[in-house]
């Protein structure tokens, strides 16, 4: 097998990287045993990313460069690359070089050894500032357990999927992107591949505290309804608790104990616990809703044998 390797790589104010990324990108893929495409794209950068990459994509055959209109976000820049890879087998990696290039051949190992998607997990992260490591790791552990295990802790984009996946991938219209999550959703044969998460080579984070609030919000609300049962169960505590009051309250009434404002306290606890559970009741439907709008796949088919056109 002779394969092609799509490589995918966000670019927003990259200008101080990208002759670097470039030149340790062709490096790596020049020496693998494929031949290679690097798909570069400008999310509506302001500085000088579009004119070196139109530099790149002229002095340079595997270089293809695609510029949108507008920044979209990385997610939906990482989301164009995946549409338009011609690849086999499909890397996503940052621009900054924060996900080493050298580990490429690794995963590309694990791919030809059957996995279909091989993800970058971080062992540790350099150069990141105490408040970034603390809040990324207490996120995963949240998205993690809000998302029974599915999502693994401490992975990013920085992978390789094979054309299969790209493709499920590219059959989900859900505009809410969280490529991490969906790529944990769609299965196949998944395996991790440790790596050392670098400083930025240059330029400064693209992702300030509002971008990755959004991200964050994204991958627990397109992945988890738990946020959704949280209400219900509130509002089912309640209703418990003003059962309990209105006990107390009755056994106290026999004991001869008026119980004054309390009975109005025991009121309000209870309607509280009605209304809460009747937003939870409108959320499942919201949520049904939700699920549907999203057009995600029913199912989705790894192999097919015995068909006349199957494998
Ligand atoms: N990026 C993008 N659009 C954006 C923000 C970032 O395409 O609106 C790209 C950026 O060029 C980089 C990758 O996404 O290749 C990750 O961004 P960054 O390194 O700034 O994030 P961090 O590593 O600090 O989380
Ligand atoms: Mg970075």
């Amino acid at each position: 097998m002779y394969p092609l390797y799509s490589v995918i790589v966000p670019c927003y104010n990259e200008e101080a990287v990208l002759h670097e990324t470039h030149k340790r990108l062709t490096q790596v893929l020049s020496r693998m045993d494929g031949s290679y495409e690097i798909i570069y794209v400008n999310d509506g950068s302001r500085d000088k990313t579009p004119q070196i990459l139109r530099e790149l994509a002229a002095s340079d055959c595997h270089v293809r460069a695609i510029m949108f209109a507008r920044n979209a976000g990385h997610q939906m820049a990482v989301t164009a690359g995946l549409d338009y890879a011609a690849g086999d087998a499909i890397v996503i990696i940052d621009a900054d070089l924060q996900d080493p290039p050298e580990v490429i051949p690794e995963m590309a190992e694990k791919w030809k050894a059957g996995s279909q998607i091989v993800y970058g997990q971080r062992k540790k992260r350099d150069g990141e500032s105490a408040f970034k490591k603390i809040t990324a790791s207490v996120y995963y552990k949240i998205l993690s357990w809000m998302t029974g295990g599915m999502v693994p802790r401490d992975t990013g984009d920085f992978r390789l999927v094979d054309k299969k996946v790209a493709d499920v991938i590219r059959g989900m219209p859900e505009h809410a992107r969280f490529l991490r999550g969906m790529f944990a959703w769609v299965g196949f044969k998944q395996e991790a591949l440790l790596y050392d998460r670098d400083k930025r080579f240059a330029g400064e984070t693209h992702y300030p505290l509002k971008k990755m609030l959004k991200l964050a919000a994204d991958g627990i609300f397109s992945f988890s309804v738990k946020p959704l049962k949280f209400i219900t169960w509130m509002g089912m505590g309640l209703i418990f608790l003003a059962g309990l009051m209105l006990l107390t309250l009755l056994i106290l009434l026999i004991c001869g104990v008026a119980g004054g404002n309390w009975w109005l306290a025991d009121l309000m606890v209870g309607l509280t616990g009605v209304i809460l559970s009747a937003l939870g009741v409108v959320g499942e439907y919201i949520a049904r809703i939700y699920d549907e709008t999203r057009g995600r796949p029913l199912y989705i088919v790894a192999d097919a044998l015995g068909f006349k056109d199957g494998e």
